[in-house]
């Protein structure tokens, strides 16, 4: 499909030397580029309505209507992706396909209209090409890239909104884990992010609001992160608030919670699978129980512990913490040999400095 996106510049944008202030450190999430994105959606169902007016317009705050279904009832779903510069200039984005089909399958659960998959990768284009300037280009450094989608139908009445908006938005990231150390993580007893038939395996706001209580309660007991078990499953590992976790066993194996539902189906997860499997690892994945971790660190089978996501790409693990019990991290300070191969791999692919073997950088700019 082709979709004409209208382009309204920003008439008073970001100088460039605050610009450069900013990348010089963008931490993360905090500041925005100079314009996004936006397309709107009318329709009694959603399999029956309408994406138009696209356009690329001056980043500012919404106008909505108090009554907006998103306010109520949270229909809103959302994205992570990066745009990265290359040497010789370019910009490209990883896997974007990946993003749009999860976003459509995010979409079905919180019954919000799809996107079509071009038209979300063009989104993001369009959005990169107008803020180039602001995809930085040291050593890890990227453009963090967030889709995302509202209903905003003034009616207070339960069903699925009737309109309903898509954006992207920009906020330039730095390289978080230049020297990655081993974040210590607690063990959410208390609380789920997701249950059985839920909203688990969504990208939804309302997975993560879920979960900041527990991340309060890890943050309270000395932890960056938290960590959530299948409450219906006993003891099976789950993932993180935001990110999928690997533990690699000193014969070279890899284990990864399975995808029951009940956990995001990680893009960067996709990737470490195919290419520790690359790297001669055997990948698993299945049930992880916390008394597999407990034996496997006192036993010395693990030797090492991750989670990756798009925003943090890669992060050992070092302790888990829980009310009454630790596990001592399995690795050293420096976070373990094959995470860090992994770290380096997949960062190099997507920037440029290792061959992109699966062709999953796609050119934006
Ligand atoms: C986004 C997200 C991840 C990581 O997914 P990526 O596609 O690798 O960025 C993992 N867990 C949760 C709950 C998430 O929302």
């Amino acid at each position: 499909m082709t979709v004409d996106f209208t382009v309204t510049r920003n008439t008073n944008p970001t100088s460039p030397e605050r610009r450069a202030e900013i990348l010089a450190d963008p931490g993360f999430g905090k500041h925005f580029t100079d314009h996004m994105v936006r397309i709107d959606w009318h329709g009694d169902h959603v399999d029956s309505g309408e994406w138009s007016n696209a356009q690329v317009l001056p980043y500012g705050p919404l106008s909505l209507d108090p009554a907006a279904s998103v306010f109520h009832y949270g229909q809103e779903i959302f994205e992570g992706i990066k745009a990265y510069r290359q040497a010789d200039g370019s910009i490209t984005t990883f896997r974007p396909e990946e993003n749009a089909a999860r976003l459509n399958k995010s979409a079905q659960r919180l019954v919000l209209p799809e996107l079509p998959e071009d038209l979300f990768t063009e989104a993001i284009r369009q959005l990169v090409s107008i803020d180039a300037d602001w995809v930085p280009s040291g050593d890890g450094e990227s453009l963090y890239l967030r889709p995302f989608m509202i209903s905003t139908e003034a009616f207070l009445g339960i069903r699925p909104a009737h309109e309903v908006s898509f954006f992207v938005i920009a906020s330039p990231a730095g390289n978080y884990f230049g020297t990655p150390k081993p974040v210590d993580i607690w063990l959410s007893t208390n609380y789920a992010r997701a249950g059985v038939g839920g909203t688990g395996e969504a990208k939804c706001g309302g997975n993560y609001a879920a979960s900041l209580a527990a991340q309060l309660e890890g943050e309270a007991n000395g932890c960056k992160q938290v960590i959530f078990k299948d409450p219906n499953r006993d003891d099976a590992i789950e993932e993180l608030g935001g990110m999928n976790v690997f533990f690699v066993f000193a014969d070279g194996k890899i284990v990864t919670p399975e995808l029951t539902g009940t956990i995001l189906r990680g893009i960067t997860r996709k990737s470490i699978i195919k290419l520790a499997q690359e790297r001669g690892h055997t990948v698993e994945e299945r049930r992880f129980t916390l008394e597999e971790w407990r034996q496997g660190v006192a036993s010395g089978e693990i030797t090492e512990i991750f989670a990756c996501g798009t925003a943090a790409v890669i992060t050992p693990v070092g302790k888990l913490k829980a009310a009454d019990f630790e596990i001592s991290s399995p690795s050293g300070e420096d976070g373990g040999a094959v995470t860090m191969a992994l770290r380096e791999e997949l960062v190099g692919m997507q920037t440029g400095k290792v061959e992109d073997r699966f062709g999953w950088n796609v050119k934006l700019v």
